[in-house]
């Protein structure tokens, strides 16, 4: 669950799942432009891009077993759930002021 950091409405975990560092998203409730905290988002690209090898790897040493296949199978779905759980949002103050 990811809370707009000015008025504390939910941002929808959609929005949040396409943010990158790259682009910014636009709460719904007051309109504040927000940016994922590049460090958070960064370390959860990273863990997910060690996890996907060691997953790749445990299925090319297992000859692709039902176990590694499901770990392969719900890896997306755990970063999905990790970057909506742990992204925070920053207000982007930038080209306002
Ligand atoms: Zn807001």
């Amino acid at each position: 669950m990811t809370l707009c950091p000015h008025c504390r409405c939910l941002i929808p975990k959609r929005k949040v799942w396409t943010l990158t560092n790259l682009n910014s998203l636009t709460c719904p409730g007051c309109g504040s432009i927000l940016r994922a905290a590049p460090f958070v988002n960064s370390l959860i690209g990273g863990l997910g891009a060690g996890a996907a090898v060691a997953v790749v790897g445990w299925g090319i040493m297992t000859g692709w077993s039902v176990p590694s296949l499901i770990g392969i199978a719900l890896l997306p779905a755990i970063l999905l759930y990790a970057s909506s759980k742990f992204t925070t949002l920053l207000i982007d103050t930038r080209g306002r002021e």
